[in-house]
């Protein structure tokens, strides 16, 4: 059968090969199976029952909302030679019937109708001599209340099917993969034993990536100066957000446009237009931008706040590469966006009974954003989408993610909260660290706490930006409060001890640039509070020269940090601490300008202590650990252990690749990577016996990759 479907798409459709999804959705309808099929917007569902239609036997009757849009559908499959019409109320009723009467005759293999048909009796009884071999709902969501384009008339569906003397095979097709709106299309077209098909949602030219950052706006810049010519889109949540962040840009230099519904319709035009032209690259935006948008070259898609859930995310974040091009959806996370969220839920007005699942939904945003899995992994998987291979690129899971050592760090932190009594907030926690000396710190007689000026060495801001981290990683608790107030959460206990370690994952690709403008003014302003504390003119410390070069080179020990010009040993000894400091929280959280994808691997100074994530997992597999192993333990997934000795391999380290290989494939699967090339695994994956694992093509791949090349 699948054969014969595959003769049917090169004949009339002229396409070589089934895309990803449409092959089991097309074998269950011809198994006679009942079937939902969620596939994304342009996804190809048309050719999953149009297919089916020209193999089963009678007609099929396509069930759709979008009346205007039948003829040209009909047209289009006219064009490619298959017989179809169409029954809606542009056709007056002995139009109407004689179509039908022809239907009887045979003449048609797919019959478009609009819903409102199957409510009148006159269709009903028509439809009763006609050989309906498949009902195909499109657009299925329009029968839940839970979607966005709620049809009663599709309600009207299920009670058609029941009064037809016998019950064609159904198939419904929506694109929308909320769990809840899939399970309300299964009740409400009562399907029977459906089989379910959610696929295509995997994009493997999107980077995804959260960035938890003290500093949006530098970040912002910093990326957009490493990427000049790129087109992208930066989605904020609220108007006066995105008024802030247009103003930011544009004093910054940077030509952005804007979109909100605080604008005119033809400010909004305009704007559209400008980004739609490539007039402007970039656009500041809220989640009113977008519908319908179909540029193919946006090369990122920036969140700077949380999304409310995740198919807001998904959508948004999915307008980036539509050419099939590599591009980034990078979502910068702060709690407090949490927080914003939450009160939009309290605000909304219009649905009390919705507000539960909407919480449900932000916590599965907020889980996105803490995951230490795959980032697409788990967004598909939310959608319903099984059998995922982990992405390789995104901030998890790629290779290039090195794990920092903060243990000391939060240490401190921890203790200042605990003899603060767990009564204050972020603000205060961060100038008792920091030794600041101010009236509420000698209010509260802080100053004479144990953890006052421990973190002397960092910014106020910088203190703020490592307690957020630690509460997005759920050490510490921030109530909901108007005045959060921080406390320890049970996670915190075992590091204060000393029986637990914190790891900061820091992902340390992209951002070639020559140097660094963000860090460079943290360098500067860091340079006035240092002279303001010693009482001399800040060029006395450091001149600009030295600074644009520590922006730059981004030292990270004292050895390199003294190999910047205008950097003698007297001024290492005293300036040093503080500016690598700076230095190294900033590439914490910003990744180096210097990394460009190699992870550096000098003797790390102070308490920072790098570790390249893929040594580490090469240092645990050494010492005998099976991969499955170390992936639970490390909590990263069993891909990126693999790819992440398959780097190290590329790196000259010494890896026994033949572990990996089944002997009795090993032929065939260097066959298959000869045939096709090792650009992508999946094809070749697919050629080859189920048992042939990917570990074991990529070990293939490496083994006889003769000289190693650096990624
Ligand atoms: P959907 O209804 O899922 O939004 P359509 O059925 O309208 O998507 O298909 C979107 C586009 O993809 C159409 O131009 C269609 O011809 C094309 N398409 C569908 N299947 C294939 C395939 N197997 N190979 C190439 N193009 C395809
Ligand atoms: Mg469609
Ligand atoms: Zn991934």
């Amino acid at each position: 059968m699948l054969h014969e479907a595959e003769k049917a798409l090169q004949r009339y459709y002229g396409y070589q090969t089934f895309r990803e999804g449409q092959k089991p959705v097309i074998t269950s309808i011809l198994r006679g199976k009942d079937t939902l099929a969620v596939m994304p917007t342009g996804g190809g569902k048309s050719i999953c029952y149009q297919i089916p239609a020209l193999l089963l036997p009678g007609v099929t009757l396509v069930i759709s909302p979008l009346i205007s849009l039948m003829k040209d559908q009909v047209d289009a499959l006219h064009s490619v030679g298959i017989p179809a019409t169409y029954i809606n109320s542009s056709l007056d009723s002995r139009e109407a019937a004689e179509r039908i009467s022809r239907a009887r005759k045979g003449a048609f293999k797919l019959i478009y109708v609009a819903p409102e048909r199957l409510e009148t009796d006159s269709f009903c009884s028509l439809a009763d001599h006609l050989p309906i071999s498949l009902v195909a709902v499109d657009e299925a969501h329009c029968v839940s209340q839970w979607g966005h384009d709620f049809r009663p008339s599709y309600l009207a569906i299920a009670a058609f099917m029941e009064k037809l003397l016998a019950r064609p095979i159904m198939a419904a097709f929506t694109a929308t993969a909320t769990p809840e709106v899939q399970a309300d299309i299964l009740e409400r077209l009562a399907l029977s034993a459906p089989e379910v098909f959610v696929t295509g949602f995997y994009r493997e030219n999107l980077a995804f990536s959260v960035v938890k950052s003290g500093n949006k706006s530098g970040f912002v810049l910093k990326y957009l100066s490493a990427h000049p010519e790129q087109a992208g889109i930066i989605y904020a949540a609220t108007r006066k957000e995105v008024d802030n962040l247009y103003a930011f840009l544009r004093k910054n230099g940077y030509a952005a446009g804007k979109y909100h519904a605080g604008m005119s319709d033809a400010e909004r035009t305009a704007s559209q237009e400008a980004f739609l032209f490539d007039e402007i690259r970039l656009i500041v935006a809220t989640n009113a931008f977008g519908m319908g948008i179909d540029k193919s070259n946006v090369r990122f898609v920036i969140h700077y706040n949380l999304p409310k859930n995740m198919e807001a995310y998904f959508q948004e974040a999915g307008r980036a590469g539509r050419d099939g091009e590599p591009s980034e959806c990078i979502l910068l996370f702060a709690p407090q966006d949490v927080q914003i969220q939450k009160y939009l839920i309290e605000q909304s007005v219009e649905a009390a009974d919705r507000k539960p699942l909407e919480y449900e939904k932000l916590q599965s945003m907020v889980g996105y954003c803490h995951t230490t899995r795959c980032l697409q992994q788990y967004m598909l998987q939310y959608f319903g989408e099984q059998d995922l291979l982990e992405c390789g690129v995104c901030s998890n899971c790629s290779s290039e993610a090195v794990l920092t050592d903060m243990t000391t760090i939060a240490q401190k932190i921890f203790s200042c909260i605990r003899r603060m009594n767990e009564r204050f907030g972020v603000k205060l926690v961060a100038q008792v660290l920091k030794g600041a000396n101010t009236q509420k710190v000698r209010q509260f007689k802080f100053e004479q706490l144990s953890t006052y000026g421990i973190m002397a060495e960092y910014t106020e801001d910088q203190i703020s930006g490592f307690i957020h981290l630690l509460i997005a990683e759920e050490y510490i608790r921030m109530t909901d409060s108007q005045y959060p107030v921080l406390s320890l959460l049970p996670k915190a206990f075992p590091v204060l001890s000393g029986e637990e370690r914190v790891y900061q994952r820091v992902w340390m690709r992209q951002l070639r640039q020559s140097g660094d403008d963000a860090l460079f003014e943290q360098l500067r302003q860091l340079r006035r509070e240092l002279a303001q504390r010693d009482k001399v003119p800040p060029y006395i410390i450091f001149a600009d020269s030295a600074l644009r070069e520590m922006s730059q080179s981004c030292p990270m020990s004292e050895a390199e940090f003294l190999q910047v010009k205008g950097v003698g040993e007297q001024k290492a000894k005293k300036y040093g601490p503080p500016f690598l400091a700076a230095i190294r929280q900033y590439v914490a959280e910003h990744g180096s300008s210097r990394a460009a994808g190699e992870p550096e691997q000098t003797e790390a100074a102070g308490e920072a202590k790098k570790v390249p994530s893929h040594l580490l997992t090469l240092q645990m597999y050494q010492a005998g650990k099976t991969l499955k192993e170390i992936a639970a333990e490390r909590k990263l997934g069993l891909v990126t252990i693999q790819d992440h000795l398959l780097r190290c391999g590329r790196e000259g380290h010494d890896v026994d690749w033949g572990a990996f290989i089944p002997a009795a494939h090993e032929a065939a699967i260097l066959a298959a990577v000869r045939e096709l090339g090792s650009e992508k695994l999946r094809p070749i994956k697919e050629q080859l016996p189920e048992e042939v694992d990917y570990m074991a093509i990529k070990a293939v791949i490496a083994k006889y990759a003769g000289a190693p090349e650096r990624t």
